[in-house]
């Protein structure tokens, strides 16, 4: 036991019950500074600090002890009998040193006290951040007691944001860096926010170690908030400044202080917080307006209320500005100051100066414009008006002042130029009589507010427009030669008077005036004559018609009378006859009289009947009356109708009949007269009808040609034509020279397309050009001379050989002739009939054949029929010919047959001469 106590750190003694110490191990020797050899056997009550041991009662409490070397330990004594049995056989006494102890426990006691009676909260964390002391102040601040908030993170009634930067300054006091002072937001116990400030700083043990830290905060929410409240103000008040772009000074008239707020350096073009020299805003000014800078601070300084002046600044990059300032001198505790606002005005002056200059160009605008303007109050009396105005209505300012423009304007017109219109053409009449075509145009100008504050009127004179309008008018329904309505106002005034008709009595009649042989005049008397001609005619249809019948031309030498209200039959006929008569006498031209007639087709609306059938009753009639010998008047009845009718039945069948392959070639060989040798065909048409047979061309093609369906048509027969004389042409040597003719009709020849379809067709068959002849009777080609030549000449081109068909059947100048790149001129056939038995027939053809050789064309002739046409034919010297006397037109699949025959049997002696036909 004794060597186990011996151990022992603490001070062991034993005293026996008598008092005198039995044992007295190590510890005790270093705490009293005396070894156990000195004190066994003595009294304990010797030491200082061990007096207790000589009663036996259990004790415990601290106890000086003298230190060996002076001084004193505080020990902590534990006293404690030991007995045997009931008796006392030694009392032990353990004495531990608390020296150090005691002193820090005394120094933490203190501390705390310090602690807790400071204004700061003052907050002990661990390294972790746990809370580990939490003062009064604490409490005060954060509302939460020290045992709530010890042992809770530093986080702990912060706002959550902020937990991050918390955790890094931790971390950052931990690994011993400085934190300055910050201010933090804490959320306290009953959920009010304050704003604190925080100090953190280290704690270190004694060997310096970081263990904590400590923080010291303090409420600053009033600071923060007045703070915050002065920034906010500052704030407003720059941007309340900027806003204006007005800035603000104060001078301090004693230590000269100067202070100009942020608007004012933007104005003055300088950095904000440049500093300022006394005389700074002095040597912003102007040096012109130094004076007047002076003179109001004088003022200002009288203290008679602020004063205010305009002046320029300059600022350091030169631009001048316009300011307006108001300066006030006031008294405050540091003695006199100026205060003062200086307004950059520079923008608004230019805006003012541009407000003036547009008004002054708008009043120059509006005195000076060409258009008549004015401006007129709500209720449209006229407030201005300008001297273009006052001309268009012949009236002075005066005379117009108060009025409202709708006074002057045509009654029906009122409406477009009152207070509430917009606007639109309107007659105005002047004092003087005259009227005014014009084009108004009324506008609402509205306020800022948008409410309608005044009228401003515009009025173009459009009275030449109007006149060139009616003219144009005029001249669009109007013949320019005879001033006639044309055709166009003819089908509207007989439009018209088909509608009237159902509501009248009576009928309407529609007379076709036709000149016979009106060409003749105009050929041989000239254009002009054949002009005067016409006007004369239009004077005395004008005159032999009932008042209220209207007279047009209808173009060339055609007239239409359109009659309201006629009876009947006998009625429109007399009317028909008065016309006729009216060519009675001669019409008196320049250089001579002329007799000339009319053929007069007449007839009379049926209900329902429209315009233009009307004018084709009345031509099929004047087609008659020109059949029946001229110079008479007929009637569109019945057996017009019927083949009318029969023409558009034929039409129909006609157009069908194209469709369906029903229109076939038939070919009439063609032949040099001098040695009998067949040198090609012409192409004729058929038309195969299922149910009428073999048609007859002289049955279709008129119809054709009036319907337009000659074009197709022709077309057809020319690709078919030419395909098969290159088919014959590869199967049969003996074709391979021949040539085609093909019958080109009017209306195809007016066709843009004719060239085209033309060559297409060569392209195709790839038949050499020279080998298609056309065919072109010769009325179709004086039609229009010009026109014709010129499509001949493009034919020409392509190569293909050009004849006139029908030659002596119209009236062929000589001139037109030599116009025509043409080839060959074929004689009617009716010429050939009489030829050798009709002496007027055989001087014709001879004259004609005359005029050819003239002419250095060859000569055709149709229609021979006999051997003495043959020769006389051949006598007159027609290279070719073609009639009955050889063929009649063959089918296709005959031709070649024919052929074969002709060389093998019939004139078998032109074998040999193969290679030369055609040439
Ligand atoms: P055309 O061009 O004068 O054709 C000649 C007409 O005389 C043909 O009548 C022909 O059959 C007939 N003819 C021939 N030799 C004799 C004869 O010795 N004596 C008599 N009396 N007549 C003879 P066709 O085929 O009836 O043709 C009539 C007209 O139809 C043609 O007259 C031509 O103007 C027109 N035509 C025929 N086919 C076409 C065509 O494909 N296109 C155009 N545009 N017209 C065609
Ligand atoms: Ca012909
Ligand atoms: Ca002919």
């Amino acid at each position: 036991h004794a060597a186990l106590l011996g151990a022992v750190g603490d001070a062991v003694v034993a005293a026996g019950p008598d008092g005198r110490v039995v044992f007295w191990n190590d510890g005790a020797e270093r705490t009293y500074g005396r070894t156990a050899g000195e004190m066994l056997g003595r009294d304990v009550g010797e030491v200082a600090g061990l007096a207790r041991l000589r009663t036996p009662e259990p004790w415990a409490g601290d106890v000086s002890a003298e230190r060996p070397g002076g001084g004193t330990t505080l020990t902590n004594l534990s006293v404690r009998p030991l007995r045997d049995g009931g008796d006392v056989v030694a009392v032990i006494g353990v004495a531990t040193d608390v020296t150090a102890a005691r002193a820090a426990e005394e120094t933490a006691r203190r501390l705390s006290a310090i602690v807790d009676s400071s204004d700061d909260a003052i907050i002990g964390r661990d390294l972790d951040g746990i809370v580990r002391s939490w003062n009064a102040a604490a409490e005060r601040l954060v509302g939460y007691t020290a045992a709530e908030a010890i042992g809770q993170h530093a986080t702990f009634a912060t706002p959550p944001e902020k937990h991050a930067a918390i955790y890094d300054i931790v971390s950052r006091v931990g690994r011993g860096e400085v934190i300055p002072t910050y201010e933090q937001v804490v959320l306290r116990k009953d959920g009010e926010r304050r704003h604190i400030s925080l100090a953190i700083s280290a704690m270190r043990d004694e060997t310096g170690r970081i263990v904590g830290s400590s923080a010291i905060a303090r409420d600053v929410t009033e600071q923060v908030l007045l703070r915050r409240a002065a920034e906010d103000d500052r704030r407003r008040l720059a941007e309340a400044q900027a806003i204006a772009g007005l800035g603000s000074f104060e001078r301090v008239v004693a230590d000269g202080t100067l202070v100009w707020s942020a608007e004012l350096y933007r104005i003055a073009g300088l950095e904000p917080c440049t500093p300022l020299r006394a005389d700074a805003l002095d040597t912003l000014i102007h040096p012109d307006d130094q004076e007047t800078l002076h003179s109001a601070q004088g003022e200002a300084a009288r203290g008679r209320g602020p004063v205010d002046f305009a002046c320029r600044i300059v600022r350091p990059d030169g631009e001048a500005r316009y300011v307006s300032i108001r300066v006030s001198s006031v008294a405050g505790e540091d003695g006199k100051r100026f205060v003062g606002t200086v307004l950059d005005v520079t923008e608004r002056r230019r805006a003012d100066a541009e407000r003036a200059a547009a008004e002054r160009r708008f009043e120059l605008g509006f005195e000076t414009a060409a258009a008549g303007t004015a401006i007129a109050d709500l209720d449209g009396c006229l407030v201005r008006v300008n001297p273009a105005l006052c001309r268009l209505l012949g009236r002075s300012d005066d005379e117009l002042a108060g009025h409202r423009l709708e006074e002057f304007a045509h009654s029906d017109d009122r409406a477009r130029c009152g207070a509430d219109a917009s606007g639109g053409e309107v007659r105005f009449l002047r004092p003087d009589g005259r009227r005014v075509d014009a084009l108004v145009d009324v506008s609402v100008v509205h306020n800022e507010c948008g409410e309608p504050e005044y009228l401003f009127a515009q009025v173009l004179d459009i009275t030449r427009r109007k006149q060139a309008e009616r003219a144009l008018a005029h001249q669009a329904l109007h013949d320019a030669l005879t001033g006639l309505p044309n055709r166009t106002l003819l089908l509207d005034r007989l439009d018209h008077a088909l509608l009237q008709r159902d509501r009248r009595e009576g009928t309407v009649a529609v007379l076709l005036v036709d000149l016979d042989h009106f060409k003749l005049v105009n050929d041989g008397l000239g254009h002009a004559a054949g002009d005067a001609l016409l006007v004369d005619v239009a004077a005395r249809l004008g005159l032999a018609v009932r008042p209220g019948d209207t007279v047009c031309r209808l173009g060339g030498d055609e007239f239409v009378i359109c009659c309201e209200n006629v009876a009947g039959a006998d009625e429109a006929l007399a009317i028909a006859e008065r016309v006729n008569d009216a060519f009675n006498t001669p019409f008196a031209l320049e250089r001579s009289e002329v007799f000339v007639t009319a053929s007069v087709g007449v007839t009379l609306a049926n209900p329902g009947v429209a315009a233009q059938e009307l004018l084709r009753d009345a031509d099929a009639a004047m087609y008659r009356a020109k059949e029946r010998g001229r110079s008479r008047v007929e009637l569109f009845d019945e057996v017009l109708r019927q083949r009318a009718a029969g023409r558009l039945a034929t039409a129909t069948a006609l157009r069908r009949a194209l469709t369906q392959g029903e229109i076939v070639v038939h070919y009439q060989p063609v032949l040099s007269v001098g040695d009998d040798r067949v040198v090609g065909f012409e192409a004729l048409a058929r038309w195969e009808d299922p149910e009428r047979g073999l048609v007859p061309p002289n049955d279709f093609i008129p119809v054709a040609e009036e319907t337009g369906m000659i074009v197709p048509l022709g077309e057809h027969v020319l690709r078919e034509a030419t395909r098969t004389l290159a088919a014959w042409s590869t199967t049969y040597a003996g074709a391979a020279a021949l040539t085609v003719a093909v019958n080109v009709s009017a209306r195809q020849l007016a066709d843009p397309h004719l060239v085209a379809t033309v060559a297409a067709a060569l392209a195709e068959s790839g038949l050499a050009p020279q080998r298609l002849h056309l065919e072109i009777t010769e009325t179709v080609l004086m039609e229009d001379v010009d026109d014709s030549a010129r499509v001949l000449a493009q034919l020409a081109d392509l190569g293909v050989t050009l004849e006139i068909d029908d030659f002596g059947t119209g009236y062929s100048s000589l001139s037109y002739l030599k116009r025509f790149p043409v080839d060959t001129l074929k004689i009617d056939r009716g010429f050939v009939a009489g030829l050798g038995s009709d002496p007027d027939d055989t001087s014709i053809v001879t004259a004609i054949a005359a005029l050819g050789r003239a002419l250095g064309l060859r000569l055709h002739a149709e229609g021979v029929e006999t051997e003495q046409q043959r020769r006389a034919v051949r006598e007159i010297g027609c290279a070719y010919a073609q009639g009955y006397f050889w063929s009649p037109a063959l089918p296709a699949r005959e031709v070649l047959p024919w052929l074969r025959r002709r060389s093998f049997g019939v004139v078998p002696e032109q074998r040999g001469r193969r290679l030369a036909v055609g040439s």
